[in-house]
C-alpha cells in the first residue's frame, strides 16, 4: 500500500497520546479532508425566515385535505411497522403508471425529485461524463451535478428565458452531454419551453434528455405521453408542488423501462418508507381536490400577473408555473432587486431574492398563495412605490 505525504507536515493539530503509543498511529487531522470538489462548493441556500406572509418555496398554500390525511394516518396505522417496506413500491408506482396511461415498469419513485435526479446523474453521469444546463435555471440541476463528480457544461438562455431548438442542438453537439437537462416550467422564470426545443435535444444527444416537470400540472402541457422505449426522454414529476406533500418527500420520474432498470441499480434499496409510499397512494385518489387547487392557483397567478403587469414601476414575466418572475421595471441592478425584497420582508412578506443570479439580476420571485397571502404582498409592493 502507499502512503501519502504525512498530514502533519502539512497541517496542525497533531494528538499525542501520554501512553506513547500514538508513536505508531498516523498523525490525526481534524476536520478530515473531504474530496477536493465537495470542500469547494457552497452547500444549498434558501433563506429560512420567520415571516407572516411566507411566498418564496412555491409550495402550495393548501395544506392537504383532512380527509386524505385521515385515509393516509389509518393506512400507516394498519401497516406492519417491524417490517421493511415494499422495495418494489408496487401499489404507488401501479398508482402513478395508471394515472399517466404508462406501464408499471416506466415508474421510478424516490424521496422527492431531487433524489430522482441524483438518482438519474449516478446511473448515467458522474465521473468523467457531463451534464449539460441550460442556464438560469433550477439551482440543483448544476448542485446535484457537482456533488455526483459530473462535469457540468452550461449554455446560456435566450433573451425570454427559452431554450430555443437551435441554440439547444448547438449546445448539444458541443459539449456532447450524457445528461441534458429541461425544466419545464423553468424555475425561476416560469418559461415554458416548446416541444420542439426537447425533440432537437433528442435528436443531437446520445444521451439523456431529463425534463423537469415539477410545475408540469401548472401549465398547459406534459412531456410525458412522449416518453416510449425508443426516445432519450425522463419526465420528473414531485408530489411536493401540486399535491401539497413538500413535507412527505416524494418524487417520480416517467422512463424508459431500460432506464428504471439502471435508476434501481443506484437507488438505495428500501429508501421509501412505508409512510411516504401510502402517503402517495392515498394522494391519487384525491385527484379531483387536486385540480381544484391547480385551477384556483393558476386563477390567482393570472390575477397576480395582471396586477404586477399593470405597475408602471415592475417588469412581469410571464409564467406556466405557481410563481412569478418580476423586478424594478427595466433595472437588472441587483442593488434595487435586494432592496425591493428587503423593502417586502420589512413588511413581514418573504419572496426569493435572485437579484444576485446571473442571468436574473435585479429578479424577485414570488410564489402564487392563497388570494389573502397574494392581496398582502401586492400591497406591500404598493407600499414600495413612488
Ligand atoms: C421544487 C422543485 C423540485 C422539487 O423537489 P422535491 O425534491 O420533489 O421537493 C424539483 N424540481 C424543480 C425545478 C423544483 O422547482
Amino acid at each position: 500500500m502507499t502512503r501519502a505525504a504525512p498530514l502533519s507536515a502539512r497541517r496542525a493539530p497533531t494528538r499525542r497520546a501520554a501512553t506513547g503509543v500514538a508513536a505508531t498511529v498516523p498523525a490525526v487531522q481534524i476536520p478530515v479532508d473531504p474530496r477536493p470538489d465537495i470542500a469547494a462548493l457552497e452547500g444549498y441556500h434558501s433563506a429560512q425566515v420567520d415571516v407572516d406572509i411566507r411566498l418564496n418555496t412555491n409550495e402550495s398554500p393548501f395544506a392537504p385535505p383532512e380527509s386524505f390525511v385521515d385515509a393516509w394516518l389509518d393506512r400507516v396505522r394498519a401497516s406492519a411497522l417491524h417490517r421493511y417496506p415494499d422495495r418494489a413500491a408496487a401499489e404507488l408506482r401501479e398508482g402513478i403508471a395508471r394515472q399517466f396511461g404508462q406501464p408499471t415498469e416506466r415508474v421510478f419513485v424516490a424521496n422527492g425529485s431531487n433524489e430522482v435526479l441524483q438518482s438519474l446523474l449516478l446511473a448515467y453521469a458522474g465521473f468523467e461524463r457531463t451534464a449539460l444546463v441550460f442556464e438560469p435555471t433550477y439551482a440543483l440541476h448544476s448542485h446535484i451535478t457537482r456533488i455526483t463528480g459530473t462535469n457540468l457544461a452550461v449554455a446560456p438562455r435566450g433573451k425570454n428565458f427559452e431554450i430555443g431548438a437551435a441554440a439547444a442542438s448547438l449546445a448539444v453537439a458541443r459539449y456532447q452531454p450524457n445528461v441534458t437537462f429541461v425544466c419545464n416550467p423553468n424555475n425561476p422564470t416560469g418559461t415554458v419551453e416548446p416541444f420542439d426545443t426537447v425533440d432537437a435535444i433528442a435528436s443531437a444527444t446520445t444521451g439523456l434528455v431529463v425534463i423537469d416537470e415539477a410545475y408540469g400540472e401548472f401549465a398547459a402541457e406534459s412531456m410525458i405521453d412522449r416518453v416510449d422505449e425508443q426516445r432519450p426522454f425522463v419526465v420528473v414529476r414531485t408530489f411536493s408542488k401540486v399535491w401539497s406533500l413538500a413535507g412527505v418527500r416524494l418524487g417520480f420520474c416517467i422512463a424508459p423501462e431500460w432506464a428504471v432498470t439502471e435508476l434501481e441499480k443506484v437507488a438505495l434499496p428500501y429508501r421509501l418508507s412505508v409512510a411516504s409510499q401510502l402517503a402517495g397512494v392515498e394522494a391519487l385518489a384525491f385527484q379531483a381536490e387536486m385540480r381544484d387547487r391547480v385551477g384556483r392557483l393558476v386563477e390567482e397567478r393570472e390575477r397576480l400577473y395582471e396586477a404586477l403587469a399593470a405597475k408602471p414601476s415592475i417588469d412581469v414575466f410571464p409564467s406556466g408555473a405557481n410563481f412569478l418572475l418580476f423586478r424594478a421595471a427595466g433595472s437588472p441592478d441587483p442593488g434595487r432587486g435586494r432592496a425591493l425584497w428587503q423593502h417586502l420582508l420589512d413588511q413581514s412578506v418573504l419572496v426569493r431574492d435572485f437579484s444576485h443570479w446571473p442571468g436574473v439580476e435585479g429578479c424577485l420571485r414570488v410564489t402564487v398563495g392563497t388570494p389573502e397571502e397574494n392581496d398582502a404582498f401586492l400591497a406591500a409592493l404598493a407600499t414600495s412605490e413612488p
